[in-house]
This record gives C-alpha cells, sequence and structure tokens, in this order.
C-alpha cells in the first residue's frame, strides 16, 4: 500500500488541534493551492485535494476518532475518499462555504456560496395538457396513460449530442467551468467579473463531432407513454405538477415537468358542490303525499331512501360520506350525496284522475297552513344560501 497519509501534516497542524484550528489551517492551505491561483499546476491540484480530504476527516468528530486509532485505512471504507482522489466539484460542492468569507478574492467568488459557478445544466421545458375525468374516477382517484408527442432524449447518441465513439470534451475557454473571469481596469480599480464562457455557453464542454440524428441538441421530436397518477378529490381546474415527464433536456440536462389541469366531465346524475353531489329526485304526487321507499343512484352504485309522507319540494335528504373526497392536503372532509326533493305534478290528466284531483281540491288538508308556507320558504333560502 501506499504510504500512510499524515492529515495532520498536509493541513500543518499538531494532532492535538481544535476544531477551529483545523479549519482555519484548512482555509489557508486551500488558499494557497486554490485552482485559481495555480492554473494548469497540477503539483498544486494535488495538494488542494489532499488538503480537502484530510479536512474531510478532521472535521468531523467520528472520523477523526478512527483515523487516530487506525490510521487513514480506518476511514477509508467508511465514508472517506477512499484515496481515489476527489473530484475538484465535489470539494467546492461540501466544502464551498469555507470559501464564504473570502469573496475579496476574484477568482474565489465563484465557487463560494455552494457552487453556483458549476457548469450549468439546460432544463427542458414545460408542458401543459388536460386531462377530462369522470366523478366516478375523481372519487377513486386515478392512474392514466397518455401517448406525448414531447422532445425525447436521441436514441443515437443517447443524449450526450455526440457521433458515436466521441465525448463532450472539456471546454478549452473555460476548463469546464463555465465560466470565466475578466479583469477590468475601471476609475474604482480593478474590477473582476464572473461572465458565462461564449464558447460553452456555461455547459462546460463542447462537443466536435456532433451527433448527426440531433444535430448536437441531445434531443429529437418524439412520443412518449406517459403515465399519469391523479389523486382522488381533485376538482375542474386543479393543476398537478408531474416532475421530469416533459420535454427531454438539450444534452443530457434536467427533464421538464408536465403540468395536468383537471377538467371534470359532467354527470348524469348528480351537481358537484364542493366535495358534496347534489341529485336531483323526482316524486310523484303521491309519493310526496304518502311517502316512500326509493332508489337513489351513488357514484358505486345505488342506496335505498326513505320518503317520509308529507315530503315537501326543497327538501334535502343527506347521504353522509357518500360524497367525494377531500383531496390530500386540503379541505372539506368527504363530502355528502344531498338529495334535492322535487314533485312532479302531471301535465296530463285522464277523466278519472280529473276526478281525482278535482275531488281534492276543496279538501281539508290541500293548502298549506301558514308555518308550512314558511317552512318551505325557509328550505328554499337555505338552498341558495349554502
Ligand atoms: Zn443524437
Ligand atoms: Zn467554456
Amino acid at each position: 500500500m501506499a504510504e500512510e497519509k499524515d492529515y495532520y501534516k498536509i493541513l500543518g497542524v499538531e494532532r492535538n488541534a481544535t476544531a477551529d484550528e483545523i479549519k482555519r489551517a484548512y482555509k489557508k492551505v486551500a488558499i494557497k493551492y486554490h485552482p485559481d491561483r495555480n492554473e494548469g499546476d497540477k503539483a498544486a491540484e494535488e495538494k488542494f485535494k489532499q488538503a480537502a480530504e484530510a479536512y474531510n476527516v478532521l472535521s468531523d468528530p467520528d472520523k477523526r476518532a478512527r483515523y487516530d486509532q487506525f490510521g487513514a485505512e480506518g476511514v477509508d471504507g467508511a465514508g472517506g475518499f477512499g484515496g481515489a482522489g476527489m473530484d475538484l466539484n465535489d470539494i467546492f460542492r461540501n466544502f464551498g462555504d469555507i470559501f464564504g468569507g473570502f469573496g475579496g478574492f476574484g477568482g474565489f467568488g465563484g465557487f463560494g456560496g455552494g457552487g453556483q459557478a458549476r457548469p450549468r445544466q439546460f432544463k427542458g421545458s414545460d408542458m401543459r395538457m388536460k386531462v377530462k375525468l369522470t366523478l366516478e374516477e375523481i372519487a377513486t382517484g386515478v392512474t392514466k396513460k397518455f401517448k406525448v408527442r414531447k422532445d425525447i432524449t436521441c436514441p443515437d447518441c443517447g443524449g450526450n449530442g455526440c457521433e458515436k465513439g466521441h465525448n463532450p470534451e472539456t471546454c478549452p475557454a473555460c476548463h469546464g467551468t463555465g465560466h470565466v473571469t475578466t479583469t477590468r481596469r475601471t476609475m474604482l480599480g480593478m474590477i473582476q467579473q464572473q461572465e458565462v464562457c461564449r464558447q460553452c455557453h456555461g455547459q462546460g464542454t463542447i462537443i466536435s463531432h456532433p451527433c448527426s440524428k440531433c444535430h448536437g441538441q441531445g434531443t429529437i421530436p418524439g412520443e412518449e407513454i406517459v403515465e399519469i397518477t391523479i389523486p382522488s378529490g381533485v376538482a375542474e381546474g386543479m393543476m398537478l405538477n408531474v416532475p421530469g415527464k416533459g420535454n427531454a433536456a438539450p444534452r443530457g440536462g434536467v427533464p421538464g415537468d408536465i403540468q395536468v389541469i383537471i377538467e371534470e366531465i359532467p354527470h348524469a346524475d348528480f351537481i358537484r358542490d364542493e366535495n358534496d353531489l347534489i341529485h336531483n329526485l323526482l316524486l310523484t304526487v303521491p309519493q310526496a303525499a304518502l311517502g316512500d321507499t326509493v332508489e337513489v343512484p351513488t357514484l358505486t352504485g345505488k342506496a335505498r331512501i326513505k320518503i317520509e309522507p308529507g315530503t315537501q319540494p326543497g327538501t334535502a335528504l343527506r347521504l353522509r360520506g357518500k360524497g367525494l373526497p377531500a383531496v390530500q392536503g386540503y379541505g372539506y372532509g368527504t363530502g355528502d350525496i344531498v338529495v334535492n326533493i322535487s314533485v312532479y305534478i302531471p301535465e296530463h290528466l285522464d277523466k278519472k284522475e280529473r276526478e281525482h284531483f278535482e275531488a281534492l281540491r276543496d279538501s281539508n288538508h290541500i293548502q298549506a297552513a301558514h308555518s308550512v308556507k314558511e317552512k318551505i320558504f325557509r328550505a328554499f333560502r337555505n338552498y341558495f344560501n349554502k
């Protein structure tokens, strides 16, 4: 095996250094060997990586204890860097914040603050589609498949945009960072500015042998079967975001999303009111006067309800919990089926029927008492006030 690495020596601290001393020492070494200040210097880059590896271990009390006891071997298999050398991007990602206080160094600006200056990735564009649902589908939630026309990853190059046998090459202008730093002399002194690299448009790579199918784009127009799961309880006009199912991104970036807009198909038996379902039940005059047991539809079948003798039009009978469920995280709780009573008045009467109604015209109970008129009016008003 390679000679034992001495992490304390790499950072230049004593074996009993405090966490703070280790952090300060790492900053010092990292600034000294930072790639921005040592462009093209492989030895400096190696030292920079070693320092990051040392700091990764010594800044973690657990890893440090194992390292003290077992040496570098003790931490390798357990979340160390395995000695195989770290990627510079990993270092900036993990320890970028340590440079946060050094904004004054033009060259560091890009790497501090969580690695904003990493090469750009393309993002595929979002798509919108409407999905029509029945109330039955809304009641249970549903998974549907759609054939969607969209940009798909180029099958010839797998999305990297290169002709077979070639790979994207590190951009010579920005050395793969996607950014270039320019220095201008102004009245106020030297000003350093970071700009998106013009040669690679911030990607950090260039394609010298573009794929002939997609012309280096990495995507082609195509079709894909997309499966979309819609939760129960959704309503007309709601929008669901389905991440990653939109257009594929140029050159292997992040695909866009699909925004699904819900449309309700009108139902033959119900009008939706939030999570309640209103059903209009038309009784005959005898049913309303004498009482009856009748069937009403539900979203899953039928239910029987009892009509009391003397039931008035405008009466609302509730089938609790037979409405729509609340959409996840929102809502009103599971709704009811509200049966609104109407009464059918016969439009055509034969001779015998006419005699029955004539006989009823002046009978004792055919006129509504004042209290009943008021009750019917209250029901009528409640129905509209809700
Ligand atoms: Zn291609
Ligand atoms: Zn570039």
